[in-house]
């Protein structure tokens, strides 16, 4: 029988991997450009950490996580609660009092899987610790918003706050009492939502629930003083960077440890998957972790939605690249090739060959598959008079080149 991957668990393969490594090059150039250092993170973690960051009553704590129960651990969900972990652990508060860091990796949830929906998938998360100035919010989400730019991905910017817990008690009732007069009609999901954590209500897909929400009161209507404000300070850098959003009062994360600032770029082109990056502030979290008092916020993007993005769009990026392949035709010239790779592999070139003695056609046929700009053919006979011949693959010329005492040379001094 035939062992499959798990469902949800995909191979990326190579002839996707040359987009991948250019989104993840293009993101890593622009974070530097934007002051953000990279850390490592480990996948699994001690299930208490998503459990208290996350929140109990979170489809992600609920039914999403993958967790060994006789261990108490689990395969990392999101990359926040490890980051806030790894900066309380190491004392990175203590080294700078702004900390701006990014990690891209992947994370694993036990979903229904779909196209954009998977249960092992990659994120790049981006979060700055130590900060609760508005001016981050904005530069964050400017960040986010040139990345796509720079890969000409279309998105569109949603922003709203989720106040404060001085202000969110008061919006909860209220919302509580609104939901109580549509309660019969919610669907399931939402019913029990709206006892255990009822502005999840708020973005359910449900068609139905969300016409029942249509009128359902708005946070932003109820913040308190301070972030109002800090609502209003994002908003006017936003409009000083350039950067195009709508306000969107539905919009509340499914993850607890979210206050303030919330925001999503979203994509019409990816059906019912139409989140690209989500994220937010995160003010309490570091100290509900047991570490200081810090502020911090930070966002998630889905690389394999922007990977599918970018395939809807036709992109696609160079695969294997060679420079020469060496076809070595008989027993001798296929082992004389055979050190002669090694030597020219040593000196920078990527050079490829064939380990079953086929014939020439078939060789060439390999050298164009692995894109080769140059074959060197050597047979027998051409090695007696150490001579091989040397085909330029765009210009279909050939040279004959002398494999005399320093081979190496004779061949590199040819491509270079
Ligand atoms: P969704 O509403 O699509 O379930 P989410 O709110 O659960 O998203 P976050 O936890 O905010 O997502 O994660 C940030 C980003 O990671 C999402 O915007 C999305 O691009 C990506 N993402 C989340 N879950 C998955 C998944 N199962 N497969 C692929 N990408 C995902
Ligand atoms: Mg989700």
């Amino acid at each position: 029988m035939k062992i499959k991957a798990l469902n949800g668990f995909k191979d990326i393969l190579p002839e996707e991997v040359g987009l991948w490594n250019r989104v993840e090059s293009l993101a890593r150039n622009l974070l530097e450009r934007y002051s953000f250092a990279e850390i490592r993170l480990p996948v699994l973690e001690k299930t208490e950490l998503f459990a208290r960051s996350i929140g109990e009553a979170t489809d992600i704590v609920e039914k999403e996580m993958y967790t060994f129960v006789d261990k108490q651990i689990t395969m990392r969900p999101e990359a926040t609660a490890s980051m806030v972990r790894a900066y309380i652990q190491n004392g990175l508060y203590v080294q700078k009092p702004v900390q701006r860091l990014f990690t891209i990796g992947p994370m694993f949830r036990h979903e229904r899987p779909q196209k954009g929906r998977l249960r092992q998938f990659h994120q790049m998360s981006v979060e700055v610790l130590g900060s609760d100035s508005a001016l981050v919010d904005a530069e964050l989400m400017a960040l986010a918003s040139a990345f796509f730019e720079e890969l000409s991905v279309n998105v569109s910017l949603e922003l709203n706050s989720l106040g404060c817990p001085e202000c969110r008690p008061a919006f909860r009732e209220e919302l509580l009492g609104f939901l109580e007069s549509k309660q019969e009609n919610l669907c399931n999901d939402c019913q029990r939502r709206r006892k255990t954590n009822p502005l999840r209500v708020l973005d359910c897909k449900n068609p139905q629930c969300r016409e029942l929400v249509k009128d359902a009161p708005s946070i932003l209507e109820h913040l308190c003083s301070g972030c109002s404000e800090h609502f209003e300070k994002v908003r006017s850098c936003l409009a000083k960077l350039g950067i195009d959003y709508s306000l969107n009062k539905f919009m509340v994360r499914g993850l607890d440890y979210y206050c303030r600032t919330t925001f999503e770029f979203i994509t019409k082109d990816l059906g019912a998957q139409a989140a690209v990056c989500a994220g937010g502030r995160y003010d309490g979290l570091v100290k509900q972790l047991g570490g200081p008092d810090l502020p911090g916020i930070g966002f998630a993007m889905g690389l394999e939605r922007l990977i599918l993005l970018l395939q809807q769009q036709e992109v696609t990026a160079a695969t294997l690249a060679t420079d020469l392949f060496v076809a070595g035709l008989g027993e001798q010239a296929g082992e004389y090739a055979y050190s002669l790779v090694n030597q020219l592999r040593k000196r920078g070139l990527r050079v490829a060959m064939d380990h079953a003695g086929r014939s020439l056609k078939s060789q060439m046929k390999q050298a164009d598959k692995v894109n080769a700009s140059f074959v060197l053919i050597i047979g027998d006979d051409e090695l007696k008079n150490r001579a091989g011949l040397l085909r330029n693959m765009s210009s279909q010329e050939q040279q004959s080149v002398e494999l005399s005492e320093d081979e190496v040379e004779a061949v590199v001094s040819c491509l270079l």
